[in-house]
């Protein structure tokens, strides 16, 4: 249970609200308690079960005396101010043991609310700023539904069952210590007699929460490749209906969502049981208790009041004790969700920064690619996709990288802002290996347009000025005017607080690349990385998006994963690759008389 161990060491930010619970609950017990001590003299004053001493007896810290005194006490008030008055004065003691007890309760619980929803808070925070700071490579092999499944779902299941426990491991405790002392107090014999059962208890309770454990990992696995499934659905809906795969999918989730039912069903069934099972081990103990406490007081070894003070004791353990097993099995079930969720948690950073990195304010010289190897690393053993790759860009040129799909482009590029790091090799900035370098100074250098523009549900303005805090209006609207976007946006209902939807879903292909290019143009960075779209765009917004891209890639130094015959012609340097290496460079009309890959290329119009 140590993951659960980890969630309760979360408690150290909230002494305050610990303490009180503490304190409140034990106050809580203590009056609890004594309302249950005053149903006695109760219970004698109306039945006269016992027969008062005959002399006062001398007060000492044993339940005989303290019963005899007790008794004495209560039979000198009882003629003194007679029994009306008597029986008042001790409902009025009973009453107020039991609102006091309530109220202590109440505080009790108060504490613990901002304890509960402040781990789980935590927790949210941690796991979010975890999620924007693990590598790319992270989201590569992780099932995105499952990740959300695991924030959501996994989260859920922590707050519900273990912090929920929180309540029951700083009450329940206390209850059984204090109830059970007192029934230690009252007669230890019989409360021998009670401990003969717990054996069996503990064992058929352990039982079951271990398979309560092993059916809620199973049944938060089952979550997620449900959640997996949804998201899937949601991401590809197109493709789906294109397809007319609506009926594989549905069939497949139902599938899916089956399987989750049954375990679930198994796991509430093993969870209902622990409740009729320990009551069922507590009316045993109880029954016990009644033979064996009932001799004792037909034998007159005990006062029938003090042996119905002992039941009604005993029955108001049983309750602590079921809600510690409870407790038990909540937090079993909770480590399970816990794992899953301290596993995205403590995943593997790999992209870190080396201690006092060098901050890199400026670009001034030159890229270099030197003799670099990397493969994806995702369990399965894979070729090379970059392979003793060695190039240089200089300041203010503009390269364009062609290639065959698969060729390793795109990977290529993800190298230089830190998305994956080489396996071997270097790459460096102005003679600066990257990893020497303050990761976020690397990336201030670095704009990023890819084909797939990434939009936020937020106005356009929001979308433009992304990463800034501070910006002025004129700064996006200049933007979006060297960008070509001005005009569309200004024929948008609320212009620039035009809200996009869902991934800029609202905009076409080509304003969505605009608005991106818009984004990269505000950042201003030296150097850009721009993978072309041109598959997205009818001829009109090609044009546009043609025009805003030289505007962006004038004066920086570029490279650009090229696809339109117009870019690569006008680059300085083409890089032409194949399977992670460079098989040919140089400038259109050079590569061209080459009659090689690049001719092929061309020819076939295939720069994908
Ligand atoms: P290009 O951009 O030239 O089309 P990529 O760099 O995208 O090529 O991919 C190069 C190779 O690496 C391909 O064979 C592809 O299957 C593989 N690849 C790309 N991304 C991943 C990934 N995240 N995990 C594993 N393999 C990948």
């Amino acid at each position: 249970m140590h993951n659960i161990r980890r969630i309760f060491r979360y408690l150290r930010y909230y002494p305050g609200e610990v303490a009180g619970t503490i304190f409140f609950n034990i106050l809580h017990v203590v009056f609890n308690l004594s309302s249950y001590v005053l149903i006695v003299p109760i219970i004698e004053l109306i039945f006269g079960t016992s027969q008062p001493p005959a002399a006062e007896p001398t007060l000492a810290m044993n339940q005989q005396a303290l019963t005899d005194w007790s008794l004495w006490f209560l039979y000198q008030m009882r003629d003194t101010w007679g029994i009306g008055y008597c029986l008042l004065m001790v409902s009025v003691g009973y009453l107020a043991c039991n609102l006091l007890s309530n109220l202590f309760r109440y505080l009790g619980y108060y504490c613990v609310g901002p304890i509960r929803q402040g781990i789980v808070q935590h927790l949210r925070d941690d796991v979010y700023h975890k999620v924007t700071i693990l590598p790319v490579s992270y989201f590569n092999s992780q099932r995105r539904g499952d990740l959300l499944s695991r924030m959501s779902n996994d989260l859920f299941d922590i707050e519900w069952s273990v912090v929920t426990s929180v309540l029951s491991v700083a009450k329940d405790p206390i209850n059984v210590i204090l109830f059970a002392g007192t029934l230690i107090f009252i007669s230890p014999r019989l409360f021998l007699y009670f401990l003969l059962i717990i054996p069996p208890s503990v064992f058929f309770i352990v039982q079951i929460g271990k398979s309560l454990k092993r059916n809620s990992s199973r049944g938060q696995r089952k979550l997620g490749l449900l959640f997996s499934r949804i998201e899937e659905a949601l991401s590809n809906i197109r493709v789906i209906k294109s397809f007319r795969r609506e009926d594989d999918q549905y069939a497949c989730f139902v599938q899916s969502n089956a399987d989750y039912r049954k375990t679930m069903v198994r796991m509430a069934r093993r969870r209902e049981l622990s409740a009729p099972l320990s009551e069922v081990l507590g009316t045993i103990g109880l029954v016990c208790i009644i033979i064996l406490g009932g001799n004792l007081v037909l034998n007159g070894e005990m006062h029938s009041s003090v042996f119905i003070l002992f039941i009604i004791v005993f029955a108001r353990l049983v309750s602590p004790i079921q809600s510690i097993v409870r407790a038990y099995n909540n937090l079993l079930k909770g480590d399970a969700s816990a794992a899953r969720f301290f596993e995205l948690l403590d995943a593997d950073e790999k992209i870190v920064e080396k201690p006092n990195p060098v901050v890199l304010d400026d670009f001034r010289e030159c890229i270099e690619y030197d003799d670099v190897c990397f493969t994806y690393d995702n369990g399965q053993e894979q070729m090379p996709v970059i392979d003793h790759l060695s190039l240089t860009i200089p300041k203010g040129k503009t390269v364009a990288i062609v290639g065959p799909s698969g060729a390793g482009k795109t990977t290529l590029v993800d190298l230089l802002p830190r998305f994956y790091d080489p396996q071997g090799g270097e790459i460096r900035i102005d003679g600066i290996p990257l990893l020497d370098l303050h990761i976020g100074s690397l990336r201030q250098q670095i704009g990023l347009v890819s084909q797939n523009c990434i939009l936020f549900n937020d106005t356009i303005a929001h979308n433009i000025a992304f990463g800034h805090e501070h910006y002025s209006e004129e700064a996006v609207r200049k933007a979006a005017q060297m960008a070509y976007a001005d005009e569309f946006i200004a024929a948008l209902p609320a212009g620039y607080d035009t809200l996009i939807g869902d991934r800029g879903m609202m905009l076409s292909g080509g304003q969505r690349q605009r608005i991106s290019i818009a984004r990269a143009l505000l950042k201003n960075p030296p150097i850009l990385i721009l993978d072309e779209a041109t598959s997205a765009l009818d001829a009109e917004s090609e044009y546009a998006v043609q025009q805003a891209l030289n505007a962006l890639m004038r004066g920086r130094t570029s490279i650009v994963i090229a696809h339109r015959l117009s870019t690569i012609q006008n680059a300085e340097e083409i890089v032409v690759m194949d399977k992670g290496r460079i098989v040919e460079r140089g400038t259109h009309d050079e590569l061209y008389r080459l009659g090689g890959l690049y001719h092929r290329l061309v020819e076939t119009q295939s720069f994908s």
